[in-house]
């Protein structure tokens, strides 16, 4: 895959390719012949190897280390300490030597790993934070404590999320926005129109908030598409889709037809290929595709979207599909409305919200593994401290 992450690359990457150094970038000084000057150790984790383009990424491919901070910071410099990382689809294009984005700087062998994180300041030298805040980047290094420019950091409301603060990483965070955003954007969803929704990698965390969401805007079916039981049990026990669709299991089509009697109206797509092709074949003239992302054809070195088949953009041309791509960060001037109504619906119970936890620093590199290849449910979180 070489452009996927345009449709998912955070904002503040465009400001590494514009070459905006990290303060956890600048190398030790240590004085030659004389004593070290004071320093922290810490644990971080680096890219050990790359998965090549064509390859399914594992957690060998990611190190854990130990190192060294300064044991002091400067001014406008905060040191944190790691509370929850993020793992993310977006970051398998990182794992490549060249992203094939010009949003995202590739990882470098043997160099500290980076995402979005959230901690709690524990020394602050920037008049915007203070001992005992909770801040979120989505620079965050991977390890265990860093000392980051404070202008990196935002400050975050425990309270708008009960106190859960790794929401901010997922439904409260820029996987809701995406959810909450892509539909509203590409989506065409309306109250009272009668439409049905598809979800594809449907119990994961932008697709089982997207169901929700799409529910609550309006759609008067919502249909998931999972792969395994479990996962399409808590999509129509707990989520409150009509329907969900194990992919792995049975044919998708005929059960497409069963749980969509009126064809599809709005397909949320975050994974491509089969499955979204025998989505497209049942979608309705006029309808809306919202390209979320393809995650199917993430370890393969084709174009971003990838193109169609030749018959399913005959269906897609004949029946008026729209399917424009979507990027979550081409809408940060509706980001801090969209976080409070997300916010909102989490606190009223609208919102049900779902979480896989992997505990340790050193177990990332497995947390990743395990979500590109559909261990988690929900958003895939690595708590780092308590
Ligand atoms: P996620 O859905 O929580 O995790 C990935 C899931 O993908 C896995 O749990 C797995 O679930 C499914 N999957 C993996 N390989 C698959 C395959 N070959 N075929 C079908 N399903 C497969 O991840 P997420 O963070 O919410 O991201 C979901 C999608 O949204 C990704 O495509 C991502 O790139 C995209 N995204 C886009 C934007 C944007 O701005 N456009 C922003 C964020 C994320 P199963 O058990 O169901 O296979």
């Amino acid at each position: 895959m070489s452009l996927q992450n345009e449709e998912e690359a955070r904002g503040d990457r465009r400001k590494n390719k514009t070459g905006l150094k990290h303060a956890w970038d600048s190398p030790r000084e240590i004085q030659c012949g004389i004593a070290a000057k004071a320093e922290m150790i810490i644990q971080r984790v680096v890219l050990n190897s790359r998965p090549g383009k064509n390859g399914v990424p594992v957690a060998e491919n990611f190190r854990l280390e130990e190192s060294t901070i300064a044991d002091a910071i400067q001014v406008g410099q905060v040191r944190v300490r790691t509370l929850y990382l993020s793992v993310d689809p977006y970051m398998r294009c990182r794992m490549n030597e060249d992203t094939g984005s010009d949003y995202l700087l590739p990882w470098q062998l043997s160099e500290v790993a980076d995402g979005g994180g959230i901690g709690v300041v524990e020394e602050s030298k920037h008049d915007n934070f203070a001992k005992g805040d909770f801040v979120i980047s989505f620079n965050w290094p991977w390890q265990t404590v860093a000392i980051l420019d404070g202008g990196l950091l935002q400050k975050l409301i425990p309270e708008l999320v009960n106190g859960r603060l790794s929401y901010f990483l997922g439904a409260a965070g820029i996987t809701g926005l995406t959810a909450l955003l892509g539909i509203k954007e590409k989506g065409h969803v309306a109250v009272g129109a009668n439409q049905t929704m598809v979800v594809s990698g449907a119990a994961g965390a932008c697709g089982s908030l997207a169901g929700q969401i799409g529910r609550l805007e309006g759609c008067s079916r919502v249909v998931g598409i999972a792969g395994t039981d479990e996962k399409c049990s808590i999509l129509v026990k707990e989520m409150g889709f009509d329907a969900a669709i194990n992919y792995k299991k049975g044919n998708v089509a005929e059960q497409l037809r069963e749980f969509c009697p009126g064809g599809v109206d709005v397909y949320f797509d975050n994974v491509g290929g089969d499955i979204s092709d025998t989505v497209i074949s049942q979608m309705n003239q006029n309808s809306h595709i919202i390209l979320c992302g393809q995650i199917s054809q993430y370890n393969k070195d084709v174009p971003y979207p990838p193109p169609l088949s030749p018959d399913i953009e005959k269906i897609q041309k004949e029946r008026n599909i729209t399917r424009e791509r979507f990027l979550v960060l081409n809408y940060m001037d509706k980001q801090e409305a969209s976080v409070l109504q997300l916010c909102q619906w989490i606190q009223g119970g609208k919102l049900k919200v779902r979480e896989t936890m992997v505990e340790g620093l050193a177990n990332i590199g497995a947390a990743f593994q395990s979500m590109m290849s559909g261990g988690n449910i929900g958003k895939q979180i690595v708590s780092v401290s308590k």
